[in-house]
C-alpha cells in the first residue's frame, strides 16, 4: 500500500517487535501464543535455506552480516565486530552453541544489578523450553574422519590433563557441511528463522523484512510505536500498545539514543568477548573443512573467562585470518591447507566499549581495552599455544601479522614478552549489556521488567539487556532473559482470549 503524497502509512498492531534475532523471536512467539497480534520489523532480508545453499559463503557474508561482518570497534587495537542482519538475526550465522548461564554468574548479576528474579531457579524452566524447542544435543564428532581439528584439541587437552567438553548445539541432523557461520545450507542448525519464527507465524505473527526502524514514538513517558522505512524508502508509522525492542547489542542502544530514551546511559557499556585466532599446522592431514564448526571446547579455564575451540575452516576464512601477511606467506599456508586448523581462543574483556548512533544511520563503536585485558590475551594465547603444541602442532601462527610463526613454548614465551596491546588482530562476535538491566542508582538502563527507567510501553529483550558479560556463548542466556521479560509482560497484561 503506497501512501498518498505527504502522508505516512500507518499500521496498527497489539505488539511491535523490533529485530528478529535470539531475543525478538522469543517475544514474537510467546506473545503470538498468548493471543496478541504481533508485527516483527526486521532490517535485514529474509533468506531461506535453499537460497543459503545456492549462494556461496562470500555472498552470504555480504548478505547476512551487518557491514559484511566487518564493523570496526575503534581503539588500540581496532577490533572487527561481526553480527547478523537478516530474519533470524545473528542466530542465522552463529555456531549454534547453546550453554546455560552458570548459577554463580546469575547470582553475581543479581548482587551487582540489585535486581532479583533472574537467578538459576527463575530461568531454569525457560532454558528447558529453549533447549526442547531447538532440539539441543551434545554434538559428537562426525564420521571417523570428520572434525579432526576438534579431536586434536581434545587430545591435546587430555595430554595436559585439562578439561574439555563436547559442544552442546542446536542442530537436528547436522550434515557437517562446515558452513554454520555463513548460513546453514541444510536447515539442520536451528536458527530462529527455522524454529521460533515459523511457529510465531503459524500463530498469526507478521514478519516484515527489509524494514528499518528509525526511531521509537513516545510522548516522553509512554512508547506508542515506531517509525520505520521499508525497502522502497516508504515511511510507515507502526502504532502499538507495546513495543519489544530486540535490535541487538548495537541496534538497541542506538535506537534508544535516537529516540531520546535513556540516551546518556544507553550504549555506554557494551561488554565484549574477543577472539584470538591461531592458525596451527600439524604433521598429518587435518582436513578441517570436513565437519561442522566444532565438536569440542576447552573448558579448563572457563572460570577465568578463557575458552578455546576450532572455527570453520575455509580458504576464505584462512585468507581473512592471514590478511596482514605477505602474499608469499599466504601462498605457503594455502599449500599446507589440508594440514591446518584455525583455533579461536575467546577472552572476556574487562574494559567496555561505547556505541554512539550516527546521524543518518549506523553506529560508531570505541573500546577501552585495559592493561588487565592485554594480560588476559597474553595468558589466553599462552594457554592455547600449550594445548596446540601438546596436540602435535608443528607451527603456530599468532594473530599478530608482524610476528613469525612459532613452534616451541620458548618461542611462545618470547612472543608473549614482546607483544604490545596494539599488535593483536582481534575479532568479536559477542556483544552484550549495552542497555543493561540494573537499578537506576546502579547505572542501569532497564528495570526488572526490561523497561527503560522512566518509560512505559517498551521492553528491551535482547543481548543488550543482560546485566553483564556472560563469559560463555550468550544465546541461551539471552533467550532465557527474553522469555522471562515476555512472561512478565503477559502476566502484567493478562492473557488475551
Ligand atoms: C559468527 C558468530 C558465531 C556465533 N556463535 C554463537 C554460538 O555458537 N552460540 C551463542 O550462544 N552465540 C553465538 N553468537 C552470538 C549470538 O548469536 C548473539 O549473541 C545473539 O544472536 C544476539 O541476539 P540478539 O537478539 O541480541 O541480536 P541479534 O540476534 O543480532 O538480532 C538483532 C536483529 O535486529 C535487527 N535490527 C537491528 N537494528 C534494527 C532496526 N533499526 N530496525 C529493524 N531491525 C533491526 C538486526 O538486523 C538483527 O537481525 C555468534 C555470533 C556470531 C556473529
Amino acid at each position: 500500500m503506497r501512501p498518498r503524497h505527504g502522508r505516512r502509512r500507518t499500521v496498527d498492531t497489539d505488539v511491535l517487535v523490533i529485530g528478529s534475532g535470539a531475543g525478538g523471536s522469543v517475544a514474537a512467539l510467546e506473545l503470538a501464543a498468548a493471543g496478541r497480534s504481533v508485527t516483527v520489523l526486521e532490517e535485514g532480508p529474509r533468506v531461506g535455506t535453499a537460497a543459503l545453499a545456492a549462494a556461496g559463503p562470500a555472498e552470504n557474508m555480504r548478505t547476512l552480516y551487518r557491514n559484511g561482518g566487518l564493523t570496526p570497534v575503534l581503539g588500540t587495537p581496532t577490533i572487527v565486530y561481526g553480527e547478523g542482519r537478516a530474519v533470524g538475526g545473528t542466530t542465522l550465522v552463529n555456531g549454534g552453541l547453546l550453554w546455560d548461564p552458570p548459577p554463580a554468574l546469575l547470582a553475581r548479576w543479581a548482587a551487582v544489578s540489585g535486581i532479583d528474579g533472574y537467578r538459576a531457579a527463575d530461568l531454569a524452566p525457560h532454558l528447558k523450553t529453549v533447549a526442547a524447542r531447538l532440539g539441543a544435543i551434545v554434538q559428537q564428532h562426525g564420521g571417523p574422519d570428520a572434525n579432526r581439528d576438534s579431536r586434536l584439541l581434545a587430545a591435546g587437552a587430555d595430554r595436559l590433563g585439562w578439561r574439555w567438553q563436547h559442544a552442546r548445539r542446536v542442530v537436528q541432523g547436522c550434515l557437517h557441511r562446515n558452513r554454520c557461520t555463513t548460513g546453514c545450507p541444510t536447515g539442520a542448525k536451528q536458527s530462529m528463522a527455522v524454529s521460533y519464527l515459523p511457529r510465531a507465524e503459524a500463530l498469526g505473527a507478521r514478519i516484515t523484512p527489509d524494514t528499518r526502524v528509525l526511531r521509537l514514538l513516545h510522548d516522553g513517558r509512554t512508547v506508542r510505536g515506531a517509525l520505520a522505512t521499508g525497502p522502497d524508502g516508504t515511511r510507515t508509522e507502526y502504532r502499538a500498545r507495546a513495543v519489544f525492542l530486540a535490535a541487538g547489542p548495537l541496534g538497541t542502544p542506538a535506537l534508544l539514543q535516537r529516540s531520546h530514551i535513556q540516551q546518556r546511559r544507553a550504549g555506554r557499556e557494551l561488554a565484549l568477548h574477543v577472539n584470538l585466532r591461531t592458525v596451527a599446522r600439524f604433521p598429518e592431514r587435518v582436513d578441517a573443512q570436513d565437519g561442522t564448526i566444532f565438536t569440542a571446547q576447552l573448558k579448563e579455564f572457563g572460570d577465568r573467562g578463557i575458552l578455546m575451540m576450532p572455527s570453520n575452516l575455509s580458504r576464505g576464512a584462512l585468507a581473512a585470518a592471514l590478511a596482514g601477511r605477505s602474499p608469499a606467506e599466504v601462498t605457503g599456508y594455502l599449500d599446507d591447507y589440508d594440514r591446518l586448523g584455525v583455533y579461536t581462543t575467546q577472552v572476556r574483556l574487562h574494559g567496555t566499549a561505547t556505541v554512539r548512533a550516527l546521524p543518518g544511520g549506523g553506529q560508531l563503536l570505541r573500546h577501552g581495552m585495559t592493561a588487565v585485558d592485554h594480560r588476559a590475551l597474553v595468558e589466553a594465547f599462552r594457554i592455547g599455544s600449550r594445548l596446540l603444541l601438546a596436540a602435535g602442532a608443528d607451527r603456530l601462527t599468532p594473530p599478530v601479522s608482524s610476528a613469525p610463526p612459532l613452534n616451541t613454548m620458548a618461542g611462545v614465551e618470547e612472543f608473549c614478552r614482546r607483544v604490545r596491546p596494539g599488535d593483536w588482530e582481534l575479532v568479536s562476535v559477542h556483544g552484550m549489556a549495552s542497555a543493561r538491566m540494573a537499578q537506576a542508582e546502579r547505572g542501569g538502563v532497564c528495570d526488572e521488567r526490561g523497561r527503560p527507567h522512566g518509560f512505559e510501553g517498551l521492553r528491551v529483550c535482547d543481548a543488550s539487556v543482560l546485566p553483564g558479560v556472560t563469559g560463555i556463548s550468550p544465546q541461551g542466556t539471552i533467550m532465557a532473559f527474553a522469555h522471562e521479560i515476555t512472561a512478565h509482560f503477559i502476566e502484567d497484561e493478562g492473557t488475551v482470549a
